[in-house]
């Protein structure tokens, strides 16, 4: 209980600050507002005086893609069809890209991947994208400014995985723990030296519980919250970077089906625009610096990133499990290049949200 009250409190504070902020702003930028709390109603008026047209598939509440420019006017969207399936959205200044893959959850935002909630499709010769993810995954993106209260970033929380006598993944070159471990020093320095504040989950090699990790991050405020660890899997053949962010209520954990309780709110949740715009400047410079292979922005219920009232991200440097990325994990020069990478996600999230402060 006392965690819905919580979060209803967080939104409605959320609420008063920005709508004060964006009083003279234009209509659009009111409504994208109330779009980041799935407040969105089903004919709410753009800046042209166009609606967005909803339409209802299998339950689910979709849009038409082709409002997109009317409605991110500030954008100069032009649509185009790419081959036989893709849909894209080019930016005036050629800086902004969406691709929507019909019949697909992948989606691409700047060659960025990312893992949508529900597939986009054609119905009736329309281009239909879920309500879901046009609220929780496209607004926060291509509005990062809109994020508000919880966008001030001060701390930054790092949990290093696994510790203790829980070693995670473990390959020939060594353990989870030890590479989390020194992914978390190499990243504290960077930051301390930029004049953030860093506070660790763990101190050196003890076992943190994730109640615990999650406990701990709660403790500071105006923080943000960066969970590494190292993947494994796929006989060996599995490769990439992953990072993952808490699933928006109504969405699957980790792409499973949907359940009854997906659909209950969780602590993490009241950051949900932050969350997803944190993990795409991480990611996208990861993928970007390491030309590691781009598995993409996905959604889970892990432990920790569910419980942490910060801005969070759960953050996959690559495979033990590989060969070649388990050889690369181990080498300092490489762990030094993930650390830069998040540390400029870091700087590049601070930036965007605060952009109109
Ligand atoms: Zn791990």
């Amino acid at each position: 209980m006392e965690k819905v009250k919580i979060s209803f409190i967080d939104l409605v504070k959320r609420s008063y600050m920005v709508a004060i902020h964006f009083m003279r702003k234009p209509l659009y930028l009111v409504l994208s507002f109330f779009m980041l709390f799935g407040l969105v109603p089903s004919m709410a008026q753009t800046s042209s005086g166009a609606a967005w047209e909803t339409v209802i598939h299998l339950n689910q509440k979709y849009i038409n893609a082709a409002q997109i420019p009317s409605y991110y006017r500030e954008y100069g969207f032009a649509r185009s069809q790419v081959g036989s399936n893709k849909i894209r959205f080019t930016a005036k200044n050629k800086k902004t890209i969406i691709d929507f893959i019909v019949g697909s959850q992948e989606v691409f935002l700047n060659g960025l991947k990312f893992h949508f909630s529900y597939p986009v499709i054609v119905k009736g010769g329309k281009t239909l994208i879920s309500q879901i993810d046009l609220v929780k995954l496209i607004d926060p993106i291509l509005r990062p400014s809109n994020i508000g209260r919880s966008s001030v970033v001060k701390t930054v929380v790092i949990d290093a995985g696994h510790g203790g006598y829980e070693p995670g993944t473990v390959n020939r070159y060594g353990k989870e723990k030890e590479f989390t471990w020194k992914l978390a020093q190499k990243l504290r320095e960077k930051l301390v030296r930029r004049g953030f504040k860093v506070a660790f989950t763990r101190n050196g090699d003890q076992y943190v519980s994730l109640n615990g990790r999650v406990e701990i991050a709660n403790k500071y405020s105006d923080a943000i919250f960066v969970s590494l660890h190292f993947n494994a899997g796929g006989a060996g053949r599995a490769y990439g970077i992953e990072t993952f962010t808490l699933s928006p209520a109504g969405v699957a954990h980790y792409g499973r089906g949907l359940k009854a309780s997906d659909l209950k709110t969780r602590t993490g949740n009241a950051q949900d625009s932050a969350n997803i715009a944190l993990a795409t400047a991480i990611h996208g410079r990861a993928i970007r610096n390491l030309k590691a292979r781009d598995r993409g922005i996905r959604r889970a219920r892990f432990n920790v990133i569910t419980g942490v009232r910060h801005p969070g991200v759960l953050f996959e440097g690559g495979f033990m499990s590989h060969y070649k990325e388990g050889a690369l994990i181990a080498k300092d020069a490489y762990l030094d290049q993930i650390a830069q990478s998040l540390f400029e996600g870091i700087v590049l999230y601070k930036t965007a949200t605060e952009k109109r402060r």
